[in-house]
């Protein structure tokens, strides 16, 4: 066998290890405890779609659609793009699976890797997970309400470090397109105070301006009209309406009109989560209603809403201790007889009980010097025919007729 230059993982993506994944883990635990508790479904939809699927659902305008997509040409020649993100499919499965027929409003959470080009830094990575949330059928503002304080609590419970909620509304489409007029007109009128990237989407996506860190640019748009004055009074009502519920549940944010998020299918609400915790990267999870987008994939007209958020900045914002995977209740060690050890540890392991064998050739010596690092707290030393039962903690040993005792004094423990 010859070798070759040492490999790696792609730019931009990372391997999760054993010593740091008992968080993930706990953290999906959570999700699934929490989501799950509150009704909703577990969804998983594939990691690659059509490209015309994003292209319609995101948005041709946008940065993702523009220049983050990883998109491929399969064996027949059609396009393929690995998902940027997960509303657009959890659409589309609605959709094709006909729920509109189901009882309203359908509520989904997924949680899957996602793909975006863009350039990697602390906390932003080519290959990423998102935790996400949609309810589908529904434009009561209790659903967007309720979505926020489940994404609240997640975050929170989590142990997310100072964390801030914006929340705004973007209105109806129609609303949005007069606005978006109103400040081209704007814009194009200090157009030479402006950045050029700016510059060169006022035509396309001029609310994107609000995004810009550039000084002048946001010279420019801190005179600007803001949406959140130009909204239909049916949108302004529902707008009050998410604001009370979230009032009433004690649940703290800022009004921002300035928030337009990076998605093109955004109607009425938007939100961010942030962590002041984390660098330049701060943005935690977000989203809002999208109540066009079913439609424009094809199906019935279908108000929504939903959020995704980063688990990978999640975790950062969360760094508290580093956790230990969970230590196993019994260690079986062996010199002669791996079979018998290899039934104990079954036989334990059928009734529940925590359980690693040797499986490196040590020492009888070196093996229990390996369950105390691994903090086991007991050790059963297996034999041809007598088992051996040393407490960990103690360190007393003694002889042990059957495996129905060891788990009688595991239950003891
Ligand atoms: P978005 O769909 O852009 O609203 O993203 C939702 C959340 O996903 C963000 O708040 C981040 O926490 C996370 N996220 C988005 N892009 C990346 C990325 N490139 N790397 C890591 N996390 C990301």
């Amino acid at each position: 066998m010859s070798g070759g230059p040492r490999l790696q993982a792609p730019r931009g993506t990372f391997d999760v290890l054993p010593g740091g994944s008992p968080a993930r883990l706990s953290f999906f635990n959570l999700c699934q405890d929490r989501l799950g508790g509150a009704g909703l479904g577990y969804a998983e939809t594939p990691i690659f779609e059509d490209t015309e699927l994003f292209a319609r659902g995101v948005g041709e305008a946008t940065d993702i659609v523009q220049k983050e997509m990883f998109t491929l040409e399969d064996r027949a020649g059609r396009s393929l793009t690995l998902r940027p993100e997960g509303t657009a499919g959890v659409c589309r499965a609605y959709v094709e699976h006909g729920m509109h027929k189901l009882p309203q409003p359908v509520r989904l959470w997924y949680w899957g890797p996602f793909f975006r080009h863009e350039a990697p830094q602390a906390g932003r990575y080519r290959q990423f997970t998102q935790i996400g949330a949609e309810a589908l059928g529904s434009d009561d503002p209790a659903v967007d309400a309720e979505l926020i304080l489940l994404l609240a609590e997640l975050l929170e419970e989590a142990g997310v470090r100072q964390l801030r909620l914006r929340l705004s509304s973007l209105g109806t489409a129609a609303a949005r397109r007069d606005y978006a007029d109103e400040l081209r007109a704007h814009l194009r009128a200090r157009e030479e105070e402006l950045s050029s990237e700016v510059r060169s989407r006022i035509e396309a996506n001029p609310l994107r301006a609000f995004d810009a860190a550039h000084a002048g640019t946001r010279a420019v748009l801190a005179d600007a009209p803001k949406l959140l004055d130009r909204l239909a009074p049916e949108d302004a009502e529902h707008f009050a309406e998410v604001r009370a519920l979230l009032d009433d549940a004690g649940l703290g944010y800022e009004v921002d009109p300035s928030l337009v998020r990076g998605l093109d299918y955004y109607t009425r609400t938007v939100f961010e989560f942030t962590s002041d915790a984390l660098g330049a990267q701060s943005g935690v999870g977000g989203g809002g209603r999208y109540d066009g987008l079913v439609e424009q994939l094809g199906g019935p007209p279908t108000p929504a809403v939903g959020w995704a958020a980063g688990v990978e900045r999640i975790l950062l914002a969360a760094a508290g201790e580093p956790q230990r995977g969970a230590s196993p209740t019994v260690f079986v060690a062996w010199e002669n007889s791996r079979r018998a050890a290899f039934a104990v540890a079954r036989r334990l392991r059928e009734s529940g009980v925590t359980v690693q064998m040797e499986q490196a050739g040590r020492s009888l010596k070196g093996q229990l010097k390996h369950a105390d690092r691994l903090r086991a707290r007991f050790a059963v030393v297996a034999g041809e025919d007598d088992l051996e039962l040393r407490d960990l903690r103690t360190g007393q040993a003694r002889a042990i007729a059957s495996v129905e005792e060891i788990l009688e004094v595991v239950e003891a423990s």
